[in-house]
Order: C-alpha cells, then sequence, then structure tokens
C-alpha cells in the first residue's frame, strides 16, 4: 500500500506529491490529467516569483518537479469512490482499488459554462472566468459580467476599478448577491446592470471577442453589446461528487476541511479548489497541498507501530 496516495494532479496535487515524497514516504498520484485547471490557462501573471508564465508551461513544470521524486504516477485515471478503514481505498472507473495509509484529496473545480455560441471559440480569446486572474487583461477595455450572484457581483466591483467599463447581466429579475455588495456595486460610475437578461451569443471576429447578443426577458427583444471581455460567474463546481456521502461536503459541494486540511474522515485530508478554502488561486492550492501533505505526515508517525 502507499502511505500517501494523492488524488487529482493540479497544483495542490503537486505540492502534496513534492512534500510527501521529501519525507521518505511511498506516494501515489491518480489523476485524470495532470496538470489541472492550469491547461486550461493561457496567462499565470500572478505566480508569486514567476512574472508570467503560460498555463501549459506551467503545467509541465509541475509534472518535472514532481517527477524529480519517486513518486508513482498513475495518470488519466479517475477516482470513483473512496472507502474509510484501517487501510483507505480509491477505487478507479476502470475498477482499480488503490490502497493507502492516508488519502489526500486534491480534485479541483471546474467553471460552470454558460453554454452559447462563441463560449468555447473565445475561451481565453476575450471569454474568462478568473476576474482575480484575468481582470488586468482587459485594463481600459469593456467587459461583460454574467451572472448577479456573490461571485458575479465581486467579479464586476473588481474590475469596475480596471476596465473601461463594465456591465453586469443578470437572469433572474433580481440579483442574488448580498445587498452590501449590491450596494457597492450601484455607487459605481461605470458599472450598468441589466435584469431579465438571458445570453444568448459570444461574438467575435474570428481571433477575439468583440461582442455579446442578450434576449431581454421581459420583452423578448434582442440586444448587442460591443465589448471586448466576457467575464462567465455562474458558478464553479467543486470536483467532489464521487464523495458525496463518504465525507462532509458543505452546502456548496465543496469538501469541508480545517485548518491542517483534515476531512470528516480520519486519514483523509482534502485541498485546493475542491475544499472550503476561501479564494480559487494557484497560489493557495499550492500552500493548501503542502499543508494537507504535511498534516498527513503527522497523522502517518501517530498510527500505532504494528
Ligand atoms: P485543479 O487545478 O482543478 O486540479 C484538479 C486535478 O484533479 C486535475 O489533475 C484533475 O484532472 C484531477 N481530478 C479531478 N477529478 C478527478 C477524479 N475523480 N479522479 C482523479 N483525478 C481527478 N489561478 C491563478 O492563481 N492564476 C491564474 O492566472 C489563473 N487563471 C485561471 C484561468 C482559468 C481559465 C481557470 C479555469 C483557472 C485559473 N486559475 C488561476 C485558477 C487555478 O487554475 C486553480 O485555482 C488551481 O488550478 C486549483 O488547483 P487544484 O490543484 O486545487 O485543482
Amino acid at each position: 500500500p502507499f502511505d500517501v496516495l494523492i488524488v487529482g494532479g493540479g497544483p495542490a496535487g503537486a505540492a502534496a506529491a513534492i512534500y510527501a515524497a521529501r519525507k521518505g514516504i511511498r506516494t501515489g498520484v491518480l489523476a485524470d490529467r495532470f496538470g489541472g485547471q492550469v491547461l486550461d490557462t493561457l496567462a499565470i501573471e500572478n505566480f508569486v516569483s514567476l512574472k508570467a508564465t503560460d498555463g501549459p508551461k506551467f503545467a509541465v513544470a509541475l509534472e518535472e518537479h514532481v517527477k524529480e521524486y519517486d513518486v508513482d504516477i498513475m495518470n488519466t485515471q479517475r477516482a470513483s469512490k473512496l472507502v474509510g478503514g484501517k487501510l483507505i481505498e480509491v477505487h478507479t472507473e476502470t475498477g482499480a482499488v488503490l490502497k493507502s495509509k492516508s488519502v489526500i484529496i486534491a480534485t479541483g473545480a471546474r467553471w460552470r459554462e454558460i453554454n452559447v455560441p462563441g463560449e468555447k471559440e473565445y475561451k481565453n480569446h476575450g471569454v474568462a472566468y478568473c476576474p482575480h486572474c484575468d481582470g488586468p487583461l482587459f485594463k481600459g477595455k469593456r467587459v461583460s459580467v454574467i451572472g448577479g450572484g456573490n461571485s458575479g457581483v465581486e467579479a464586476a466591483i473588481d474590475l469596475a476599478g480596471i476596465v473601461k467599463e463594465v456591465t453586469l447581466i443578470e437572469y433572474g429579475n433580481e440579483l442574488r448577491a448580498d445587498a452590501v455588495l449590491q450596494r457597492k456595486l450601484y455607487s459605481l460610475p461605470n458599472v450598468k446592470v441589466i435584469k431579465s437578461a438571458q445570453t444568448t451569443e459570444i461574438h467575435g471576429d474570428g481571433k477575439i471577442v468583440n461582442g455579446l447578443s442578450y434576449k431581454d426577458r421581459t420583452t423578448g427583444e434582442l440586444h448587442k453589446l460591443e465589448l471586448e471581455g466576457v467575464f462567465v460567474q455562474i458558478g464553479l463546481v467543486p470536483n467532489a461528487e464521487w464523495l458525496k456521502g463518504t465525507i462532509d461536503l458543505s452546502a456548496h459541494g465543496e469538501i469541508e476541511v480545517d485548518a491542517r486540511g483534515h476531512t470528516s474522515l480520519p486519514g483523509v485530508f482534502a485541498a485546493g479548489d475542491v475544499t472550503t478554502v476561501p479564494f480559487k488561486q494557484i497560489v493557495i492550492a499550492v500552500g493548501e497541498g503542502a499543508k494537507a501533505s504535511l498534516a498527513a505526515f503527522d497523522h502517518l508517525i501517530r498510527l500505532p507501530v504494528e
């Protein structure tokens, strides 16, 4: 069996693997897609100490760093079930069962897509999901934010300080964000809010985004906005569906962790975007992965001698 088995090969999983392997314990990584969300990222300009890089390069660097150590990497494999016990079992979709004394879950999250024409074509070419990451790329430009929940309104407030003009588009007839956020939003001079609006298409010139169409849900009329960027903010979905009923998840489906990355199941830790940790960023996921790994090691050295 493994001493530490990590499920997920994004920034959190990679950091956990390096920290575990450096303790000289038997470490494995099971990952559907090594690199994780970073593979879908174009520019990364906020990973401290790296002025600028791009996602695929960063993902290669993660993998190369992990491969410096004696880590058993099982790529293109999905975990489908976790069973607690003295030896914890991780079952894969192909029917394999891996056993480990401790498990770190770092399966990340995915942005909910709006699924309108133009979204896929212009992803990373004007269509963005992360204001902390991509906001500065739209300095002085016109953008829209789709979604009027907390994340959409926070994104609009954040972007208003950087870009020329923000149009927030909400499907329902009211914003769903907290009242304090809404007050802040309405106090900003360069933000416009359009409610009861269904986004129907994101337009571009073949290379980059140049507009967005929406339907006024009260009148049925179609409108078109000219802009350079669209931030889709309709939710971040944690990749934790496979753990439902096994470990405690929050109302948003995130794995509940304490300050050391413990989950509700003994010997099982979690880190990164799949957890309740606030703010989903690479630098945070890396730190959380390291932390969970050290906590797993702490757990292992306290196990009764066989
Ligand atoms: P992830 O990166 O999501 O990795 C999860 C891993 O788990 C993957 O290897 C995945 O294949 C695997 N996995 C999932 N389910 C299973 C399963 N059932 N079995 C096995 N493996 C599984 N952050 C920044 O700091 N700066 C940026 O500039 C930036 N830009 C971004 C741009 C985009 C387009 C996106 C989508 C995100 C961006 N982020 C950025 C956010 C950042 O990518 C995430 O915060 C970070 O990748 C989270 O790391 P993680 O290891 O927790 O999860």
